[in-house]
């Protein structure tokens, strides 16, 4: 153990300057923004002075106002909006021709270190905030928790530790290996089969330290088994982790790709719905009736199908997979957008390489989403969804002052989210004029 913990403190030393600016954040300062996305009323506002008091937003005011005490932070002619929200994050792991045969060299500690380095270029990228949707051995949880103590600078995560699904399944990390690889995984490692490996599984979470809880009632792309959306968790199973989630103040999401798992997800009472691709016009209708939340994640859909397309990037099974995903994800968003079901702005970063995170939004005005809809998405929808209104999701008085800027007018041209120019999270400056903070 001695001579991993010696190497982390190593790798961290250079960040602890941010938990210096961390600590000095009790003052005031006054946010001068010349243009700013109300996501709260869907309006893009003139000038806009935001006043921060410490970690929080004491007010946010009409115009370029003077602030008496206070520091002042001018922009420029950039514009404001709240900081944004990755609904569906893996920020211990990341794409990688290798990634198949890593799996079997790397430790924990491996996918620890490398998840702080994707955690500071997703911050970067404008996202204060991710529900991470499964990791190796909770390692999010030792990533969420630093973060937490102004240790290593990233977004504020909300994690779901381990997947929860069934043997062979999506959430078994071990399909297609040799035997005595492959074991038996059970519910201290995410594997139900039944409805008292749920509660174990969920209880395990709460033991663990999670935030919230994932699960895999259908197929999925990257893992080495035939189907990408056949059913792979009962109705029974699903309303067993539901209830017990429901027992320590879970909200649960469901990564499901074909129609009759995410039909068992949502009558079964999940609050999301994670990819969604082979959703049919029952499912639509069953989580309109629901209230059940998409997080569509056309980003991952389109950065498999493109790599299924290079020789040996994925193993065989994974690339067919890929290709029958990717072309239809995008209209699946279209389709549920037009049908009026609920959506909540996630990537599946990991899939496609951090700091990305933001060409979803283009991808989701050319699935005919309204540029506004798109950005609300990422901010109050997607707050609500974290069950976290109170905190988060927009620029108001005494919710947490997660700002951020892009040039321009994001709903003129939503490529401009690409690239933000400044990035505060919680009142502490991480990003300016473009470049990271000193
Ligand atoms: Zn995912």
């Amino acid at each position: 153990m001695k001579p991993i913990a010696v190497t982390l403190l190593a790798a961290l030393a250079p960040s602890l300057a941010f938990a210096e600016t961390a600590a000095d954040a009790g003052r005031t300062t006054a946010l001068h923004c010349a243009h700013f996305v109300d996501t709260a009323a869907g309006k893009l506002l003139g000038a806009t002075t935001i006043v921060i008091d410490g970690k929080r937003i004491r007010s946010v005011q009409t115009g370029r106002v003077d602030v008496p005490g206070a520091g002042s932070i001018d922009i420029g002619d950039a514009t404001c909006l709240p900081g944004l929200i990755d609904s569906h994050t893996h920020l211990t792991g990341e794409t990688s021709p290798t990634g198949y045969t890593d799996q079997f060299r790397w430790n924990v500690a491996d996918y620890a270190i490398r998840s702080t380095v994707y955690a500071r270029r997703t911050l970067e990228a404008g996202f204060t905030t991710v529900r991470n949707l499964g990791d190796n051995d909770g390692e999010s949880v030792a990533l969420r928790n630093a973060i937490n103590a102004g240790i290593v600078p990233g977004p504020r995560i909300f994690t779901a530790g381990v997947a929860i699904g069934s043997t062979g399944g999506h959430a078994d990390g071990s399909d297609g290996y040799r035997k005595d690889l492959a074991g038996d995984p059970g519910p201290k490692e995410g594997i139900i089969n039944g409805v008292d490996d749920a509660w174990k599984a969920v209880r395990q979470h709460y033991k663990d330290g999670d935030d919230l809880i994932k699960i895999m009632p259908s197929g999925g792309v990257l893992d080495e088994s035939s189907s990408v959306d056949n059913a792979q968790m009962t109705l029974d199973e699903v309303k067993a982790v539901v209830a017990a989630a429901h027992d320590y103040g879970f909200t649960v999401a469901a990564h499901a790709h074909g129609a009759e798992g995410i039909r068992r997800a949502v009558v079964g009472g999940v609050d999301s719905i994670e990819h969604g691709t082979f959703m049919d016009d029952a499912d639509m209708k069953l989580m309109k009736e629901h209230g059940t939340w998409y997080v569509p994640t056309i980003i991952a859909g389109k950065y498999v199908e493109e790599k299924a397309n290079v020789p040996g990037y994925y193993p065989p099974q994974v690339a067919a997979k890929a290709k029958q995903v990717g072309p239809i994800i995008q209209q699946t968003a279209a389709r549920a957008y037009k049908a009026g079901v609920k959506i909540a702005f996630g990537t599946d970063a990991s899939v496609y390489p951090h700091g990305q995170n933001a060409k979803e939004f283009q991808y989701m005005v050319e699935a005919g989403i309204p540029p506004m809809v798109a950005l609300q998405a990422a901010t109050t929808h997607a707050a609500e969804l974290l069950h976290k209104s109170k905190d988060l999701g927009s620029v108001e008085a005494g919710k947490f002052a997660d700002v951020i800027a892009v040039d321009g007018n994001p709903l003129e041209d939503i490529t401009r989210m690409q690239k933000v120019a400044f990035v505060m999270k919680e009142g502490v400056v991480y990003k300016q004029d473009g470049k990271p903070a000193p």
